[in-house]
């Protein structure tokens, strides 16, 4: 037998599977009520639309639409996407200050390539998006963590960091941040600290990557500005958004937002990467766009994730014991349950999945794994009456494990 582990590159033996996806693998038996994905609900996808967005682009554009595309993604969609950010976040792109990737994770694995060398500093938030953390750990990233309150990241945390990778003589070379309802938390950080943060960043010389999958799943509440337009293009922010919680995430399309020079560089890195993005999947997208479908769809989805999320928080309310504390997001998929801090989630996890309910071990969005009594519940996936009788389960898991 061939010995493989001589031909490894380090990339791969660093790179670790995520403790979502192997834990997915746990909670997939039927009788099993799961707030462990991230899934938005399959009921919502508009199928039908999308039969018609299919036979609307193959009559309009034949065989085009089977062909590959520019690296950059299609122009049609890039045109309609640069309207639609005008329109609903009042950011000015150009055409060469965007490029469609195939969704988020995507832009993160280059936002890692392009930026980090192994052992380079950067700084998240903790907790932090786990699919994040595995990309930039598989590029050899040097990770700290600022730390977080019910307002997200917390400026003064976040200088300790910079002003401690100053003092090494050190370069962060970006601050990842998901602003808007955090995947893990929930959480949304307001707009005096975005400005804050902002000015922070500049002050070490660093960027911010802004990654919002969830902007626009907003069930209540003002929306505060994008950094982005905070930034007012001076670029000193790198924005990543996705159709996957607002359109559908099996398309697996998304875009980049930055500077031109920046953009550049993603480019030529998709080249290597995919060439380009599915061409009759953008198609469809812009058509959607145009035809003001994803604005419809938009409103539905939110209107069914506010119910679905005011279920979880009065089953919370009504079930959980005394010591528990969670967030209330204002939008979003997720919610963050915190425990009493001699409680561990990792171990009391078999005893969930005994009552048939399962979540997401809190430790898998702490870069250093070291806090062990949170848990993040997903509340786009299941029904309110299922949500209803899961948070009833986990709380009794919760209880036979209180001292
Ligand atoms: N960033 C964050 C914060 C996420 O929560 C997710 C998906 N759960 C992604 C990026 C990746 O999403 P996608 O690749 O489907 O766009």
């Amino acid at each position: 037998m061939l010995n493989y582990s001589n031909l490894f590159s380090e990339v791969t033996k660093r790179t670790k599977a995520s403790v979502i996806r192997e834990l997915l693998k746990l909670t997939a038996k039927p009788e099993i009520i799961s707030f462990a994905g991230g899934l938005p609900d399959p009921k919502e996808f508009p199928v039908e639309d999308v039969k018609k967005m299919f036979d609307i682009i193959l009559n309009k554009y034949s065989s085009a639409a089977l062909q590959y595309g520019a690296t950059e993604g299609c122009a049609s969609l890039k045109t309609a996407l640069c309207k639609w950010l005008k329109d609903v976040e009042d950011i000015d792109v150009a055409d060469n200050q965007m490029l469609i990737t195939s969704a988020s994770q995507q832009a993160l694995d280059m936002v890692a390539r392009i930026f980090i060398n192994p052992g380079d500093r950067i700084i998240v938030a903790t907790p932090t998006y786990l699919g994040a953390l595995q990309s930039f750990q598989t590029a050899g990233a040097d990770i700290k963590g600022a730390d977080s309150d019910d307002d997200g990241v917390i400026p003064e945390s976040l200088e300790k960091c910079l002003e401690q990778t100053k003092e090494e003589g050190k370069q962060c070379k970006f601050v990842y941040l998901v602003p808007d309802f955090q995947n893990p938390t929930g959480v949304t950080i307001p707009q005096e600290r975005r400005l804050k943060i902002l000015e922070t960043a500049k002050k070490y010389n660093t960027v911010i990557v802004e990654d919002s999958p969830y902007r626009q799943v907003r069930f209540e509440g003002e929306a505060p500005k994008t950094f982005y337009n905070l930034d007012k293009g001076q670029g000193n922010v790198i924005t990543l958004f996705t159709f996957s919680k607002i359109f559908v995430p099996g398309f697996r399309l998304g875009y980049i937002i930055a500077n031109e020079e920046v953009i550049r560089k993603f480019v030529v890195l998709k080249q290597a990467m995919d060439l380009c993005s599915p061409s009759i999947l953008q198609l469809a997208t812009a058509e959607y766009i145009n035809g003001g479908y994803l604005e419809k769809h938009i409103k539905r989805v939110v209107e069914v994730y506010r119910k679905k999320r005011t279920a979880m928080l009065a089953a919370l309310e009504k079930y959980m014991p005394e010591g528990v504390k969670w967030t209330r997001p204002e939008g979003g998929l997720f919610l963050w349950v915190t425990l009493p801090k001699y409680l561990d989630t990792e171990k009391m996890f078999p005893s969930a999945i005994e009552n048939n309910v399962a979540y997401v071990v809190g430790s898998a969005f702490y870069y250093d794994g070291k806090t062990k009594n949170d848990m993040r519940l997903n509340f786009s996936y299941a029904t309110p009456e299922e949500i209803d009788e899961g948070i009833k389960r986990l709380a009794l898991a919760v209880k036979k494990n209180l001292k």
